[in-house]
């Protein structure tokens, strides 16, 4: 079996798809159309032509679905008539319509098959290209399997039996699963020749069968004749001739019938080899010799070749060796052209496939640009995070920093209080207390405000050490501190100026008011437990008012010596320093 057979039964495949809807030119034209698509499935093509011909002057008030359907089903008939150029550029000008889309991939089925049938493969492959485009937008799954059996095809064409039978598998598979009787008819035979061409003839002989079920089912007498013709010829393979035979009868009945030239052409070729098979040479012979024409004209040089070498092979059977010459050298001229048109069939498939790997690439190309611009939106994202991550740590790093000086501060400032603070009682130490002192006589300075400054000492401390030890001591130290906060708590600044001698330094008050406080102060340090055996506790003072003009180095000197004078005198006394020069001695008991 040859090619030229499956062109054309795609070709008559496309009669499903040209009965057409209703539509709205005219109903006398709509009805004509219809019983034209029906005689081109059931009729010689010449009935329907005629009808085609009768309503062609009322095709521009046709609606695009009716154009469509009209210029589909003249190039059918303009196939089946063997007028493929005219087929073919009939297609293209459909093509430039504005025709739906079920239309326009219908055209375009046909448009590959006629590219196929005159060889311009590089217009077959394009069609059939458009078609596996077009086709998952058209929801019509009859059409589908036309595209899938086309692949089929066209792939078996080239030689690429695998993807052919892949094709022809989808197709059947689409077909079953939609019931469509037709559309499996013609998938099943596309099946069968893809297995025929790989050389699994029982297989082939199966889908066959099944193939010519479905187009006996499908009623349509062009498919019955290839689905005949398919069984027959692998039959004759096998070395069935009997059964072959039969089949091979029927389908060129058929096609005669349906006036279909190619078809019984290539019948007779298989009829011719049976009938050399079966010692009918002489038969074979008489009808080889009617195709050559036939063959020459179509340039069917695969069928040509053919026919050559099966006249050459019975002339040389009959001694005729003249004649078998002949016919050898006209086979191999055949066989040049059959060539000629293989390398375009590679060349034209190779172009495609090209370009097919050039798309996929661009597919592939766009796509990693697409994941290319998702990954810089990612990074992108990614980097926001991080600022928004950097800007949030930033903030939080400042805050804590912030903290951190605030508490480092609070701490300074806490750890600068405890160093101004004396371990022992809590008070001043001699330098906090002077520093205070300083501010405060300033400020009584240029206030003119009174300013009395108190130094204490502790009598006979170290007898308070020794006879009870320097915890006692201690505690005694602490003892006094918090009298002397008692006393003069809130009034001004207290501090222990040095081992057991204590200073006040009283802002606003004045030596009377003060000397009552001490009083006080002397009455209740006389209480401090000091250990068994404890002399009650005293303490010697010098005391001194603040004077106009006067630093606070001096005014402590007037207190140191004010004190000085209390211990001389005998300890436990508070001395008043006298204002101006000398010191005045104002001595309590
Ligand atoms: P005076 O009446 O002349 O002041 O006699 P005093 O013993 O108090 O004076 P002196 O200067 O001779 O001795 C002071 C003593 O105070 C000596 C020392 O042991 C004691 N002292 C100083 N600092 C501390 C201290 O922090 N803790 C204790 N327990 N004793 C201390
Ligand atoms: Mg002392
Ligand atoms: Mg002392």
């Amino acid at each position: 079996m040859t090619t030229g057979c499956w062109i054309r039964l795609l070709t008559s495949s496309l009669l499903g798809l040209t009965v057409m809807v209703a539509a709205s030119g005219g109903d006398d034209f709509q009805s004509q159309l219809e019983l034209a698509a029906e005689l081109n499935l059931t009729a010689p093509w010449q009935e329907s032509q005629a009808i085609l011909d009768q309503i062609e002057p009322a095709l521009d008030q046709a609606t695009p679905d009716q154009f469509a359907t009209f210029h589909l089903l003249k190039t059918r008939n303009l196939a089946l008539a063997g007028h493929y150029v005219e087929g073919l550029e009939l297609t293209r000008q459909l093509l430039e319509h504005p025709i739906p889309s079920e239309h326009r991939l219908s055209a375009l089925i046909r448009g590959a098959n006629l590219g196929l049938e005159l060889r311009r493969f590089e217009d077959a492959f394009d069609y059939l290209y458009q078609s596996l485009v077009l086709e998952p937008e058209v929801d019509h799954p009859e059409q589908t399997t036309y595209v899938y059996s086309l692949a089929a095809e066209i792939f078996r064409t080239v030689g690429k039996v695998d993807r052919s039978r892949d094709y022809a598998h989808r197709s059947v598979e689409v077909a079953r699963e939609h019931d469509h009787v037709r559309a499996e008819c013609v998938a099943r035979m596309h099946l069968a020749a893809a297995y025929q061409a790989a050389d699994h003839l029982t297989a082939a002989r199966e889908h066959f069968r099944s193939a010519l079920e479905r187009c006996r089912q499908a009623n349509d007498p062009v498919f019955v004749a290839i689905a005949e013709f398919g069984l027959g010829d692998t039959l004759r393979r096998k070395g069935r001739l009997d059964e072959a035979e039969a089949h091979l009868n029927r389908a060129q009945a058929q096609h005669r019938g349906s006036g279909y030239r190619s078809g019984e052409a290539e019948t007779l070729v298989s009829l011719a080899k049976l009938y050399r098979a079966t010692d009918r040479s002489r038969r074979a012979e008489e009808i080889l010799a009617d195709l050559i024409d036939q063959f020459a004209d179509a340039e069917r040089w695969d069928f040509l070749e053919t026919t050559h070498h099966l006249l050459g092979r019975i002339a040389s059977e009959h001694g005729d060796y003249v004649q078998a010459l002949e016919h050898t050298l006209k086979q191999i001229d055949a066989r040049e052209h059959f060539l000629d048109v293989q390398r375009a069939h590679q060349l034209a498939y190779l172009e495609i496939e090209f370009e097919t790997r050039f798309q996929d690439q661009e597919l592939v190309l766009l796509r990693e640009q697409h994941r290319l611009s998702q990954l810089q939106e990612q990074t992108r994202t990614q980097q926001r995070r991080l600022h928004t991550l950097a800007y949030a740590s930033g903030g939080l790093l400042t805050v804590c920093l912030i903290l951190l000086l605030v508490h480092t501060h609070r701490d300074r400032r806490h750890y600068q209080r405890l160093s101004g603070l004396d371990s022992l009682t809590g008070l001043n130490n001699h330098t906090r207390f002077f520093d205070t002192a300083h501010r405060m006589v300033q400020e009584a300075e240029r206030n003119n405000t009174p300013l009395v400054l108190v130094m204490g000492d502790i009598d006979h401390f170290k007898q308070v050490n020794d006879a009870h030890g320097h915890l006692v001591g201690d505690e005694a130290l602490r003892q006094v501190a918090r009298i002397l906060r008692e006393v003069f708590g809130g009034r001004g600044d207290i501090g222990r100026i040095g081992g057991e001698e204590f200073a006040v330094c009283l802002p606003g008050e004045t030596i009377n008011e003060t000397r009552q406080l001490l009083e006080e102060l002397r009455r209740k340090i006389r209480q401090v437990d000091c250990g068994v055996d404890c002399q009650p506790l005293t303490m010697s003072f010098g005391l001194t008012p603040h004077q106009p003009g006067e630093s606070l180095k001096r005014l402590r000197q007037r207190a140191d010596e004010a004190l000085y004078r209390a211990k001389n005198a005998g300890r436990d006394a508070v001395i008043i320093a006298p204002t101006g020069q000398s010191a005045d001695t104002a001595r309590t008991r």
